[in-house]
């Protein structure tokens, strides 16, 4: 049965926006007042998770409500087959006007640029903050690329609004707007830059982690504050000369400032969003999501950047706001993941998921009830083996509500940005209730042997399920 009324479907997606910067999530360094209208008029996910921490990948998801091994983006690497079953495409053919502006980052060309949408201006590749160049659908079937001046979140949010403006009011729409911001290099403009600028900003606490008590993985990766930066992401000579303790605490600094000043950006933006529905008498009827596309480590672990299925790269930012279905000011702590994304948006336009999509509609939940059987655990997998340039190691795992076990299989794949050296395949197991920082890795614990047999049993069960591969000698593996 099609509901009376169907909704309009807004997402704004940002790059990189770690949940731990977010005032309505908590955040100890920035306040975020207009994503906060979201949170506040609407539901906060607070066990929203990733299935893969890295972009292209988490778009692909979020798009397919499928993971990484059967959509095929599972680094930055492979192009998205754009033939694939989308959410936007099923809203289309279910008669709703369909839009995307801004990132896109998975492929350009025929078989890679956008498709279910009505209309699009994206970004080639990563984009650019200033004056950014944009591929639109040309009259020959071909792209046009043009420069359209400003700073890159304030003309993605006014390309969403003059779309908005100008659509047929009769029609219900789809409208993603995907921004680049946050991401790397941290370019804030000129409204935005004199914020924190007399401030110390807090430091987390793990800025000056040591990898103590890890697997290998966490000392070997290069995504030091400071160690690992350039000149372009600090904007000032890397004191290379200073003790690493030192190191870190500067940049730290240095590139936090800058990222909040972008978030600031995000924020504003979203606001104008929000006026607007506002104005047209748009907000009881519109679903409005928040979320990007993972989280980043904003000086924890010493780090910046995501990739690790560490709490604040898994974690995404995630909040809802229907009135006519999601009571305002609420909270869940359901784990749901980026997978579960499209079914969604589906369900709430009263459409069932194609058989294709893995993910589960996590509708009840916004209404405040929890099926008995949803899922307690989420399957993830990191593939980009060792590469040069961060050299994070690849590895699978499961998060429960209680712990998360993580194997380091050690090999790459054939893809050119997964295929790093050979590493020793190594466990990690974190007892989120006793130890949230993630400091302590109890697997070779005996208190833990119980533990790790049963998480060892489900990982392989979860893997299985979704249809994942089992990777060297993981099999069976638990001791
Ligand atoms: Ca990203």
């Amino acid at each position: 049965m099609m509901p009376a009324r169907r909704p309009n479907v807004l997402m704004i997606l940002t790059d990189d926006h770690a949940a731990h910067a977010l005032s309505c999530y908590g955040s100890r360094i920035n306040t975020t007042p207009h994503l906060d209208r979201i949170a506040a008029g609407g539901m906060r996910f607070d066990n929203c998770f990733c299935t893969n921490s890295i972009c292209a990948p988490s778009r692909a998801s979020i798009l397919t409500g499928t993971y990484p091994h059967v959509h095929g983006v599972t680094t930055l690497c492979p192009p998205f087959d754009n033939r694939l079953e989308t959410f936007p495409k099923v809203l289309q053919r279910h008669g709703y006007r369909t839009a995307l502006f801004g990132k896109w980052h998975l492929g350009e060309g025929p078989e890679h640029r956008p498709t279910g949408f009505d209309d699009w201006a994206v970004l080639p590749g990563q984009g650019r903050y200033f004056n950014p160049i944009f591929l639109e659908p040309g009259a020959d079937g071909e792209e046009t690329r043009g420069v359209k001046r400003g700073y890159v979140t304030d003309v993605i949010t006014d390309l969403a609004l003059d779309w908005l403006r100008g659509r047929d009011a009769q029609q219900p729409f789809c409208l993603l707007v995907h921004h680049k911001a946050p991401h790397r290099p941290w370019l804030p403009d000129e409204r935005h830059a004199h914020l924190y600028l007399d401030e110390t900003v807090p430091e987390p606490e793990t800025l000056l982690d040591d990898y103590r008590n890890r697997g290998a993985a966490a000392a070997a990766a290069h995504m030091r504050v400071g160690v690992h930066m350039t000149m372009r992401d600090l904007k000032c000579e890397v004191p290379v000369e200073f003790p690493e303790d030192e190191l870190r605490r500067f940049a730290y600094q240095r590139y936090i400032k800058d990222y909040l000043r972008v978030v600031a950006s995000v924020d504003d933006n979203v606001g104008r969003l929000l006026d607007y529905l506002d104005e047209a008498g748009l907000a009881e009827d519109t679903v409005v999501v928040y979320s990007s596309d993972q989280g980043f480590f904003l000086g924890d672990h010493g780090w910046y950047d995501k990739r690790f299925m560490y709490e604040e790269s898994l974690r995404m930012p995630f909040l809802v706001r229907y009135p006519r279905e999601v009571a305002a000011g609420t909270v869940n702590g359901d784990i749901v993941t980026n997978v579960d994304f499209a079914p969604l948006f589906l369900d709430l336009a009263g459409i069932p998921a194609p058989a294709g999509m893995q993910g589960r509609s996590f509708r009840p939940l916004l209404r405040g009830e929890t099926p008995a059987d949803w899922p307690q655990a989420m399957y993830y997998r990191y593939w980009a083996h060792n590469t040069p340039s961060h050299h994070v190691h690849a590895h699978y795992g499961i998060r429960t509500r209680a712990f998360k076990l993580i194997y380091y299989y050690g090999v790459g794949s054939d893809l050119p940005d997964a295929n790093g050296e050979p590493t020793p395949p190594e466990w990690e197991l974190f007892d989120l209730r006793t130890d949230p920082r993630e400091l302590n890795n109890v697997y070779h614990d005996p208190a833990y042997a119980a533990v790790v047999r049963e998480l060892t049993a489900a990982l392989e069960r979860l893997q299985r399920e979704v249809g994942d591969t089992p990777v060297g000698p993981s099999t069976g593996a638990g001791t």
